[in-house]
């Protein structure tokens, strides 16, 4: 049997499972979506290294905030500065 360390969940085991993690509490600060930049190219879906970015029905570019950890890679990488970091309120 492996042995696992004992940390605060959540946490990642295997392979390719991070769909089923919620990472909401991992987050100090929270990516908002300037609608009236956004051009829906989904380059910041490309960067984010959680499946946090999706579109919604409407063809629009969403954050899933249970699954973004707030890393702020989306708003780096977003060559419209449509994304920008708010501190998360807890
Ligand atoms: S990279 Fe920027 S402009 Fe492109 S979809 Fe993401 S937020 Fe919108
Ligand atoms: S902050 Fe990080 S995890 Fe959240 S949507 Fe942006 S790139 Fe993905």
């Amino acid at each position: 049997m492996s042995r696992r360390p004992e940390l605060l969940i959540p946490i990642v085991f295997e392979a390719g499972n991070t769909a089923k993690r919620n990472v909401a509490s991992w987050r100090s600060n929270r990516p908002l979506i300037e609608r009236g930049l956004c051009t829906n190219c989904l380059i910041c879906w490309i960067y984010c290294p959680e499946p946090a970015i999706y579109l919604d029905d409407a063809g629009n570019v969403q954050i899933d905030y249970d699954h973004c950890k707030g890393c702020g890679i989306c708003a780096e990488e977003c060559p419209r500065k449509a994304i920008r970091m708010v501190v998360e309120n807890v």
